[in-house]
């Protein structure tokens, strides 16, 4: 059985002065809320901050990216072993921005899982349409060509040791949530397209949705058969609003035993 995961993706902000704050109250305000399972996804400069900060409680840590090279003369990259070295557990790969901003392929993002999933790192695959590829109705063409190139590359059995984030790229720090229909639709047709290559491993992938999701609307959302819980980036910055997200997401969980 899937259980509820939020991750939150602070992007390219904090301090170490205001990450400390953060970090001490989402320890605290998740103390004992065991039922879901949570992760903050941290600028490579404050991840050593942030292991030291999260120690003993139940939030895991995790990265933004990830080189697909192993160390070497590669100036400026972040190898996957240097994340594990960290204690990483998650590391996102094929972030809308990345793509959008950094140019990143399917295939380099595939690579980079690749990487991920060498060392043991639990890679969350973010896939989704622009609005102008939903308006033209290639919403479902786009996640599978960005799914598919991480199948071929690694194979389904790599995929089933991951953490999938349908993020539509129009609803990524603009406000406009998708419905939890809309979000639903594509999770499903998601786990479908895995399903017709391996059944059981399309029933424990853990598919999140992202795009402007708080705490206002996490539970509709979290409600849905195959959304699996949140990958949060504005609100990650707000210990109450990311903490009223994970209790949603807790609350699904409680309800089901
Ligand atoms: C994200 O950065 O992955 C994201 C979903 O951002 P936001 O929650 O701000 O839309």
């Amino acid at each position: 059985m899937r259980s509820k995961l939020v991750a939150g993706n602070w992007k390219m902000n904090g301090s170490l002065a205001s990450n400390q704050g953060l970090l001490q109250a989402l320890v605290a305000a998740l103390a004992g809320l065991n039922r879901a399972q949570y992760a903050v996804c941290v600028p490579f400069p404050y991840l050593a901050q942030a292991e030291q900060a999260l120690r003993g409680s139940n939030i895991s840590l995790g990265a933004q990216d990830v080189c697909r090279f192993e160390p070497g003369a590669y100036t400026g990259g972040v190898a996957a072993s240097m994340l594990v070295d960290l204690r990483c557990r998650y590391v996102i790969v094929g972030h809308s921005e990345r793509r959008s901003v950094f140019g990143e392929t399917d295939e380099t993002v595939a690579s980079k899982f690749a990487a991920a999933i060498k060392h043991g790192l639990t890679p969350i695959l973010c896939l989704g349409e622009t609005l102008n590829e939903r308006e033209t109705g290639i919403t479902e063409a786009v996640v599978t060509r960005q799914l598919d190139a991480v199948i071929q590359h690694c194979g389904i059995a790599a995929l089933g040791r991951s953490v999938i984030a349908y993020e539509p790229v129009w609803a990524i720090g603009t406000g406009k949530t998708a419905t939890p229909q809309q979000a639903q639709a594509v999770h499903a047709y998601i786990r479908a397209r895995v399903a017709g290559l391996d059944r059981a491993l399309a029933e424990d992938l853990t598919v999140l949705y992202g795009g402007s999701v708080k705490g206002s609307n996490a539970a509709q959302l979290f409600g849905m058969a195959d959304v699996d819980g949140g990958l949060i980036g504005g609100a990650s910055l707000v210990a109450d609003e990311f903490s009223a997200i994970c209790r949603a997401a807790a609350a699904m969980e409680t309800m089901r035993v």
